[in-house]
């Protein structure tokens, strides 16, 4: 399996001169298996780029695995040009908000006045799963999900196939819930997580549905990833301040291999 990250913000896009190390684009990742099938994770504004990038090969089927209805993991979801492709099936999984259904949330957001072309005239089959904790097979992988602790209904995921396993929980705040995501974070090759905020910022932000630097390294003491990813970069936070935190947070974990989610990064899974 293939992971690539095609942006790992958090909250909100953040373009700019201090962010080009790691990127400013929001919350998407790719996943390739060894047969080729394209999994996407959360259609942050990152998702552009990757659609941008399939020019030239059609994909014909797409599955999105959406993390939560917040905007920085959807709002990228109209500028993904295989929405525009006829002979396209987007399966959308996900969650459903409080309130309405995962179909009715993002068909509103993908018509006037938040986007100029109405749901119905997306020329893409587009499909919906509701998912929360679940597991089923995918094109011969393993997909699983738990609830996260966060603000409105959240899932983190595992994707696996012949003993290999990639965990995507961008949005999670462990200090309110310990197990929060463990049941798809434990004992994983690849950990995407949350880890928006240092120790100081997490004091006046209880609640908002993120990690700090300290209990990002007791929750990787306890999932024991064979590789981590510090995930979803605060907007407030300059390349510099990213590589300081990476240092402060390596010196909490060292049974694995800490490292900061950055666009472009591509990780190959034997
Ligand atoms: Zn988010
Ligand atoms: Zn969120």
């Amino acid at each position: 399996m293939r992971a690539r990250v095609w942006g790992c913000r958090g909250s909100l896009a953040t373009p700019g001169a201090a962010t080009v190390r790691y990127g400013g684009n929001t919350s998407c990742v790719e996943v390739r298996p060894p047969d080729g099938s394209l999994i996407v994770l959360d259609a942050g504004t990152g998702i552009r780029s990757l659609g941008l990038a399939l020019a030239g090969t059609p994909v014909h089927e797409v599955d999105l695995l959406l993390t939560h209805m917040h905007l920085d993991h959807i709002e990228g979801l109209g500028f993904f040009t295989p929405l525009f492709d006829p002979d396209c099936t987007l399966r959308i999984w996900g969650p459903s908000p409080n309130g309405t259904t995962l179909r009715q949330h993002i068909a509103t957001y993908l018509s006037p006045p938040y986007f100029p072309v109405p749901f119905e005239q997306i020329p893409a089959r587009i499909t919906f799963n509701e998912v929360w904790d679940d597991a089923w097979e995918l094109d011969g992988l393993r997909i699983a999900t738990t609830p996260v602790s966060h603000p409105g209904r959240t899932v983190g995921y595992r994707i696996s196939q012949n003993g290999t396993s990639i965990a995507f929980i961008p949005d999670n705040e462990p200090a309110l819930d310990h197990e929060s995501g463990l049941a798809v974070a434990a004992d994983v090759d690849l950990l995407f997580h949350d880890a928006q905020y240092t120790d100081a910022e997490y004091r006046t932000r209880v609640g908002w549905g993120h990690t700090s630097l300290a209990d990002l390294t007791n929750y990787l003491a306890a999932a024991a990833p064979r590789r981590a990813l510090m995930f979803h970069h605060d907007p407030a936070h300059t390349d510099e301040q990213l590589e300081q935190m990476l240092d402060d947070a390596r010196r909490g974990f060292d049974s694995g291999e800490l490292s900061l989610a950055h666009e472009g990064l591509e990780i190959e899974l034997p």
